[in-house]
């Protein structure tokens, strides 16, 4: 696959528009820890959410498609992580409901994902639990008719503004997933912590939380492949956000040098800087590629496919840090104001290595797996 389907370019079109119509308050809304009204009425206006839910349920498809989701992203994210995020946990936060809820809580809940009108979150991580997973400590047990969780989730986006919550805990001997809406007694939040790049986000604590038994999420003790299957479908749309991430500031280095001169030339023809310009867009439109190419195999069978989401996740991280950081640099003292876009994409690319899997951690899987397929 070398060109996308005009239904994709159509879509990258309805985000793009999207994106620019937002892009005069997106400095605003990437400082906030809370939703930003205005632009999440302009994404909900959009009708982009229905992407993230299947057809049944008020969404756009039959079935999720990463590649939708993932060009989306890739628009979104050039212009507003926050826009980015309010739209990329819609799909993260819900996907277990979709493929793993009752239809009790798939016909109350999902129709509202779609319409942007519940926020979602996806509870994995604890304070002392980040990449290994299976470590966690959250618990949940039943009690008659009732399920009882308790336990620590941590860094969780969209904490202290989502509706519901889908967390991974411990049950028995195997781990569980249960959806808990974030109004239930016993769910308490605290915002924050304020990262270099401000995302809305905090820690939730769930309290002897009590909800009935089809809020379960899979099948109980067997629900740590329905976690996966989450991060199959989304890890590579992470990938289409750092690639419209590395673009932005691509397009704002390539303004800059092109617009200033020193030594009587200018800078984009300066010494090693139309290589670093050249190289980067070598390297964005490598990522662009491998990223569609694993949304497409995503978009067939998640699972089946997580070794290209997980590379196309890591090459494109690591390319929009990479961009990043040298279109910094190219633009001298003007790339580092505070409030500028380059200073703000610069600070955006950073968390995208760090989370939906440590970059460190998918390459140290990738390579067992290597040696699996070559036979050792
Ligand atoms: C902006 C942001 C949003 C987030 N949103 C959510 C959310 O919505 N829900 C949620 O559950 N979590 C969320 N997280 C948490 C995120 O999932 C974790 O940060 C991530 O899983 C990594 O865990 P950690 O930070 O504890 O790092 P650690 O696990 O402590 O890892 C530290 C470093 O060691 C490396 N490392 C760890 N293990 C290995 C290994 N086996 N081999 C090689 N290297 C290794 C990692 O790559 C990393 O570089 C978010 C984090 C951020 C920054």
């Amino acid at each position: 696959m070398f060109e996308l389907e005009d239904t994709y370019v159509e879509l990258s079109g309805r985000a793009r528009e999207l994106a620019t119509g937002v892009a005069s308050y997106a400095n605003e809304a990437d400082a906030m820890l809370t939703v930003h009204p205005e632009m999440a009425a302009a994404l909900r206006g959009s009708g982009l959410p229905e992407l993230c839910v299947t057809a049944e349920y008020g969404g756009a498809n039959e079935r999720i498609d990463p590649l939708a989701i993932a060009v989306v992203r890739e628009q979104l994210m050039g212009v507003s992580a926050h826009l980015d995020g309010l739209f990329g946990m819609q799909g993260i936060g819900s996907y277990a409901v979709s493929v793993g809820g009752s239809d009790a809580v798939r016909k109350e809940w999902l129709p509202k994902v779609a319409a942007l009108e519940a926020i979602a979150a996806l509870a994995l991580t604890e304070p002392e639990v980040g990449s290994d997973l299976r470590a966690i400590s959250t618990r949940l047990r039943r009690d008659g008719e009732a399920l009882v969780l308790d336990g620590h989730k941590s860094f969780i986006t969209n904490a202290g503004s989502a509706a519901f919550y889908s967390v991974l805990c411990r049950e028995d001997d195997g781990y569980s997933m249960v959806f808990v809406p974030a109004d239930s007694a016993g769910v308490s939040v605290t915002v924050g912590p304020s990262l270099i790049a401000p995302h809305i986000m905090g820690e939730v604590v769930f309290d002897r939380v009590t909800v009935p038994e089809e809020h379960r999420l899979g099948t109980p003790g067997a629900a740590f492949k329905l976690m996966l299957a989450t991060l199959a479908t989304f890890r590579v749309s992470v990938a289409g956000a750092a690639v419209g991430l590395a673009q932005a500031a691509l397009e704002e280095a390539v303004r800059h040098t092109t617009g200033r001169e020193q030594f009587g030339q200018k800078l984009a023809e300066l010494g090693p800087i139309p290589h670093l310009l050249g190289s980067s867009w070598v390297e964005v439109e490598s990522a662009r590629v491998l990223t569609y190419k694993a949304s497409a195999l995503a978009a067939q069978e998640p699972l089946a496919n997580l070794d290209y989401s997980s590379m196309a996740k890591v090459a494109a991280t690591e390319t929009a840090g990479r961009v990043t950081d040298r279109c910094v640099q190219v633009m001298g003292r003007f790339g580092l104001v505070s409030g500028s876009t380059i200073e703000r994409l610069y600070r955006n690319a950073r968390p995208m290595r760090i989370y939906e899997g440590g970059n460190e951690v998918l390459t140290g899987q990738l390579s067992k797996r290597l040696a699996k397929r070559l036979g050792y």
